[in-house]
């Protein structure tokens, strides 16, 4: 969309809602942010984006929540991924939601994570969300004020991906702390990182950083790192958007075979522990 520098207040008629390309300063790209729900005291709050989906976005939330609770921290998920929502599935964990009437009670995972996420509340995990945009964004919003977290020192969103009409609204309701960008190879080349870190620049929301995933693939029997996908420009695009490069993940099917059995938290990789200490640093600050 063009820039669109009168207007200050409504939303342009010729809006895209991808504030991405547009830089109007409109009444759609004022942030409103909702308070949590009372009895819920959450430290900081990290979105994880990627500019579409399938490139490992909820692999690196679980990755990332799963380490922080390592390190003795209480920690937390709220899956805004609401029409791909993986996380339930990459821990196994199961259950009925209670409502206390006062509001929603999260799950637990094995290790004591807490999560929201749709499919906790569909009856059958496996049916589609088709939803519309504004409906979705309202459950999302609905994660963030009427559940009750608790005490977290860390949650992890595992945003919608894209930078339309569903993470904004994420981005203008929930006060996030910064976001993690999650990207492979191939989008590096792409125009999607910059829309991302453009979208957030608009927002006000830090970048803490880059994961780029699927990024080589070990050779199994000489160790050697193979770039599928040619050789990573990841370090090329920080630079350009002056931003940190926090990890470069390879394709791992030990990965795969955790999240499909539903024990990520079993992992015994290192992948992201530098992606984890500059989350801490950064939150440290
Ligand atoms: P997104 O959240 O971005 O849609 P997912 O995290 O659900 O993507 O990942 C898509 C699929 O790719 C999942 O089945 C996941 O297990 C797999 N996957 C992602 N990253 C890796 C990796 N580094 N190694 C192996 N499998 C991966």
């Amino acid at each position: 969309m063009a820039e669109n520098k009168e207007c200050t207040q409504e939303t342009p008629s010729e809006c895209t809602h991808d504030c991405s390309t547009c830089k109007a300063n409109c009444s759609s790209r004022t942030p409103t942010y909702d308070a949590p729900h009372k009895d819920s005291h959450i430290k900081h709050v990290i979105g994880v984006v990627s500019g579409k989906g399938g490139v490992g976005k909820s692999i690196v939330t679980s990755m990332l929540a799963t380490i922080m609770q390592r390190r003795a921290n209480q920690v937390a998920i709220l899956d805004a991924d609401v029409t791909g929502p993986s996380i339930p599935k990459a821990f196994a964990t199961k259950g009925d939601v209670m409502s206390t009437g006062d509001g929603l009670l999260p799950l637990s995972t094995k290790t004591g994570i807490k999560m929201m996420s749709v499919n906790l509340l569909l009856e059958e995990e496996t049916r589609p969300v088709v939803w519309r945009g504004p409906v979705i964004a309202g459950t999302v919003k609905q994660f963030w004020t009427d559940v009750i977290w608790g005490d977290v020192d860390y949650m992890f969103i595992d945003c919608p991906p894209g930078t339309g009409d569903v993470p904004l609204t994420v981005f203008q309701s929930i006060k996030l702390d910064g976001i993690i960008i999650v990207t492979t190879p191939q989008d590096l080349v792409s125009m999607i990182v910059g829309k991302a870190v453009n979208m957030a620049a608009l927002m006000n929301i830090p970048v803490i950083g880059l994961v780029e995933n699927m990024s080589f693939v070990k050779c199994p029997d000489c160790g050697r790192e193979i770039n599928v996908f040619g050789k990573s420009k990841a370090e090329e695009v920080c630079a350009q958007y002056g931003i940190d490069l926090l990890a470069r993940m390879p394709i791992d099917e030990k990965l795969s075979a955790l999240i499909d059995r539903g024990i990520i938290e079993l992992m015994e990789n290192d992948y992201l522990e530098g992606a984890a200490d500059a989350i801490e640093k950064y939150c440290a600050k």
